[in-house]
């Protein structure tokens, strides 16, 4: 983000123009919606202006930019529509000490005009620093649809109400309260006024909140894998308390005054215990909090997701299942297979390498059957042990093992081998991300030249 947006205080405070054309009206009919005090300096003002400073709603300076004109100005906008004149004023407004902005210049600008939708005291700004101007056009014209022309109304009703809704306690209650409000579009003042009089006699007398638990799957990672049931519950959830695999970007979608909670486990790993993620779920849905508990993949896979539901149930806190992409079908679907396959395999089994108490055991000798297919969770660090299990057990060495790291991920990468040559290989791709092993699967070979170079990399 090379433009941070903010929202300036301009009440009261002097803000320069150069210019008198078309460029420089733009700009006033926008400044004019500010209360800054506004000074145009221009030798041949439009007729425009010239009306605004007979209503005082400007000062009109009828000369060329001169030093100082620009003295104590929070920002001067340059808009002559002429690179020279521009420059000129710019470097003159700079050594005054204002914030610069030149129209139709970004590389010399400090400063750029957003696009606007305008329902003050909601204001709506769009940039795209110069890069898509249309694109932005384009947004501002779908918010000006979308949102209700009566909303800043509505915001500057419902400002003069907030101090009577600090009868309802701080946080959930009166977040819902005020989401309620703007769910209707009251079109006149004493509407809007009866609208809050009324949801707050309602908010006021409605029974104790209950909090609950939505126990949610978060996908491999990329966020467009998330189901819409998982992205409505990031929006609504009070307490998100998620994994270390939980990719970042999906925990930027949650609602800006969540509380976010690491419970720092990656798979099986004991940074936070089960014990104490369990106490945390339950004390915040106690409080009447609505919880996500927020895991990779599927929740019902590998997620230690019973016991969680046993210690909600032995508080009688409501909760409730959001299934989501596990790894493993993110995983085929970057190899172009399918889980399970007609004259291959009709079953498939999903395993982890690792439990609570270490390698984990499997009937090894039903796995080490030609054409059997595995997806391994957690299986990095046990893959010598399978690996071992499975030889001794009569599979032949040479049965293809795909290893995939960050699933879905930008940085997916994938090791293709056989069973044989499974470590070294996959000590020496030195993997650092989430990997699932695929026992009896290979890429399709139309994949093949990009998993060699896959494998090529990993290996350096
Ligand atoms: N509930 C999760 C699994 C949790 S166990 C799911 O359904 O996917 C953690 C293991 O999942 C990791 O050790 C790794 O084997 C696998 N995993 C999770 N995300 C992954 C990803 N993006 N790519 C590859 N493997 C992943």
């Amino acid at each position: 983000m090379k433009h941070f947006p903010i929202f300036m205080a301009l009440e009261g405070r002097r803000v320069v123009l150069s210019g008198g054309g078309e460029a420089a009206l733009a700009k006033l009919r926008l400044l004019l919606k500010s209360e800054a005090k506004l000074t145009v300096v221009a030798s041949d003002a439009a007729p425009e202006i010239q009306a605004w400073a007979a209503d005082g709603k400007l000062h009109l300076i009828a000369r060329a930019m001169e030093p100082g004109d620009a003295l104590c100005a929070s920002l001067f906008y340059a808009a002559n529509e002429d690179d020279a004149e521009d420059a000129r004023v710019a470097a003159l407004a700079h050594r005054d000490g204002a914030l610069v902005s030149i129209v139709d210049n970004l590389a010399d600008s400090q400063f750029i005009t957003p696009a606007i939708v305008d329902r003050d005291p909601v204001t709506v700004a769009i940039g795209t620093e110069g890069a898509a101007p249309v694109l932005a056009r384009s947004i501002k014209k779908s918010l000006e649809e979308q949102l209700s022309p009566n909303l800043g109304l509505m915001a500057r009703v419902g400002k003069a109400f907030r101090a009577k809704v600090e009868a309802l306690p701080f946080g959930a209650k009166r977040r819902a309260f005020w989401s309620d409000y703007y769910k209707a579009d009251v079109k006149a003042e004493n509407a809007a006024q009866e609208r809050l009089e009324t949801l707050l006699d309602q908010h006021l007398n409605a029974p104790e909140r209950e909090g609950w638990v939505d126990l949610v799957g978060a996908g491999p990672g990329d966020p467009e894998l998330l189901t819409l049931k998982a992205r409505s519950a990031l929006d609504k959830a009070d307490v998100i308390i998620y994994d270390r695999l939980v990719a970042p970007e999906i925990l930027e979608l949650a609602r800006r005054e969540a509380t976010l909670i690491s419970a720092g486990k990656e798979g099986f790993g004991p940074s936070v215990s089960q014990d104490a993620i369990n106490e945390m779920i339950v004390s915040h849905a106690r409080g009447g909090a609505h919880v996500v508990r927020l895991k990779s993949g599927d929740p019902t896979v590998f997620g230690r997701l019973d016991e969680e539901i046993e210690a909600c149930e032995a508080c009688g806190i409501t909760w409730n299942i959001v299934p989501g992409i596990t790894s493993a079908s993110a995983g085929v679907a970057a190899l172009g297979q399918s889980l399970t396959k007609r004259g291959r395999n009709s079953a498939v089994r999903l395993i982890t390498g690792h439990d609570t108490k270490g390698y984990a055991d499997h009937d090894w000798r039903a796995l080490a059957q030609p054409g059997e297919v595995a997806a391994i969770y957690m299986g990095k660090k046990s893959a010598r042990f399978i690996q071992g299990r499975l030889l001794m057990h009569g599979a032949d060495p040479a049965t293809p093992v795909t290893v995939i790291e960050n699933a879905s991920r930008p940085t997916q990468r994938i090791l293709s081998t056989t069973l044989s040559e499974l470590e070294p290989s996959l000590t020496e791709a030195n993997l650092s991300g989430p990997a699932l092993v695929f026992l009896g699967l290979a890429p399709r070979a139309a994949l093949e030249a990009a998993d060699q170079f896959d494998q090529q990399e990993a290996a350096i």
